[in-house]
């Protein structure tokens, strides 16, 4: 096979989530940011790359310390419980069983925070000043004035808005402006979409102000103890962005350089030279693209190389989605109705790639019945019913002819891959479906077959050829359905069961 020539069989990728914080069940917008980097993940790994993914949860915080304490269980009781929901989710959505899974409560994410933080201040950007703030525990973030509404956060009008007024550990944001600048500027893909990477352009322009990174412990005793100051501990972000790096054993493994004999370790492996990507939700824009960039800065670390902002899935009409609306979406419930592979597709196809979207069940189940139950599904039986009752099979040099003609399982890139247009991906898979459609309703195989049975089997080879070719392009979208229509043309037989049932 010519395409052969750009498999990069040794290259390493790097691709994780953010860590979702376990105040709450696991919600649709993270099962559609942890499908789209998982379809990510097996492209990558299709192309021939060894690729490390990553996920898991946020454990810190007030927020959940105080949760554990409201229902009087342990704190470690209650979040083994949190995260558990997130590991069963992912379970749900067939994501890639090879995906690691940090929790930051784990010994060595503890210990590799540790070691970001005396990193970062043994390179001077951490100092100790006094500080008074104003903070909302139900953002875990700190207020000024104009962000607050007769004097409570907007978001959580029920919290008391703390007064915080204690010395605190500071890290020098500051003094990486410049830097960060540079950084946007030398690399136009490091954020995507462009108009999110212009914001935080505009952002760093404006000025940037060092922030309190420690809370005093005995205000704050959910957190991890910032080394050597036992009465203070970590802000959350500061511990749970260090995630990235510490899961793949940062620092222990920092100087296995590949060199000189020795072994390349992950991080460098991975992180140094994997191109590391990152998928998150626009809420986190600002902390990925300047306190984790320039936190990885002022460690002299190397930066991330792209990080993806999803939309928010809203309610209809675009209304936020919230318990008291009634609005959420359960995404596990959604699978145990319609299974992962229809959540991979909307997710994918039917939702924006960087603005906001909204999912409502009875669109979705819309679009269920007509590209996946009357689309592919039906799509799928028709021809097997046909193919199998013409005896029209495909020979094994013919899969794999047509195996090898599949850019993804040949080492060539996809374009609308490469720039995370999923959507696109999707649409041409699909677009090339209801072309057979099309070819089943114009040459009509079933009333050709009485009279030239051999150019009916034609047909059904010609059918065949192309639906195994989608199939094979939709591994990495939709791996169940994809593995079933493969199975049925390569075994020549019907599928045991409908694909997808139409729902009432
Ligand atoms: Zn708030």
């Amino acid at each position: 096979m010519s395409q052969n020539t750009n498999l990069q069989n040794t290259k390493s990728f790097y691709i994780t989530t953010t860590l979702p914080y376990v105040n709450g069940d696991p919600h649709i917008g993270f099962a559609m940011e942890i499908i789209r980097a998982d379809v990510i993940a097996r492209y990558k790994k299709a192309l021939g790359y060894d690729v490390f993914f990553n996920t898991g949860t946020d454990e810190h915080g007030l927020k959940l310390y105080e949760a554990a304490r409201d229902r009087g269980i342990d704190i470690m009781d209650f979040l083994d419980e949190a995260s558990s929901k997130f590991k069963d989710l992912i379970g749900d959505l067939n994501i890639s069983p090879d995906i690691h899974f940090i929790r930051t409560t784990d010994a060595h994410h503890i210990k590799s925070s540790q070691a970001l933080w005396n990193r970062v201040m043994d390179r001077g950007y951490i100092y100790k000043k006094n500080y008074q703030t104003k903070y909302c525990v139900g953002c875990e973030e700190n207020k000024t004035d104009s962000e607050l509404e007769d004097g409570k956060c907007p978001t959580h009008p029920n919290r008391e808005i703390e007064i915080i007024d204690e010395e605190n550990y500071f890290f020098k944001l500051s003094a990486l402006a410049d830097q960060l600048y540079t950084l946007f500027e030398s690399n136009p893909k490091i954020v995507i979409p462009e108009s999110r990477l212009n914001e935080m352009k505009e952002f760093v322009k404006r000025g940037l102000e060092d922030f309190s990174i420690s809370r005093l412990k005995e205000k704050m005793p959910w957190g991890i103890d910032v080394p050597g100051d036992e009465k203070h501990v970590m802000y959350v972000w500061f511990d749970a962005l260090t995630n990235y790096i510490s899961t793949l054993g940062w620092p222990e493994n920092e100087n296995e350089a590949g060199e000189n004999g020795t072994e390349l370790g992950n991080f460098n492996k991975y992180w140094r030279d994997g191109t590391p990507i990152q998928y998150c939700g626009k809420d986190n824009t600002r902390f990925q693209s300047i306190t984790w960039q320039s936190m990885l800065l002022a460690a002299g670390l190397p930066n991330t190389q792209s990080i993806i902002i999803n939309g928010w899935i809203t309610g209809e009409g675009g209304v936020k989605m919230s318990k008291s609306l009634g609005n959420t979406i359960n995404p596990s419930e959604v699978v145990l109705e319609y299974g992962a592979d229809a959540l991979r597709f909307f997710v994918t196809k039917e939702l924006q790639p960087f603005e906001d979207s909204p999912f409502a069940i009875n669109k979705f189940k819309e679009v269920y019945n007509a590209h996946l139950a009357n689309g592919i599904g039906n799509l799928v039986s028709r021809v097997m019913k046909m193919a199998v009752s013409y005896e029209a099979k495909l020979s094994n040099e013919l899969v794999e002819s047509v195996k090898s003609s599949i850019g993804i399982l040949s080492g060539v890139a996809n374009k609308h891959v490469e720039d995370f247009r999923l959507d696109l991906y999707v649409q041409e898979i699909f677009d090339d479906f209801t072309k057979l459609d099309q070819f089943i309703q114009e040459e009509q195989p079933f009333k050709k077959f009485k009279v030239e049975p051999e150019a009916a089997r034609k047909d059904l080879i010609y059918l065949q050829e192309k639906l195994l070719a989608g199939a094979y392009r939709l591994s990495i979208i939709m791996p169940k359905t994809s593995e079933a229509v493969i199975d049925c043309i390569t075994n020549h037989k019907m599928p045991e069961e409908p694909l997808f049932l139409r729902k009432e």
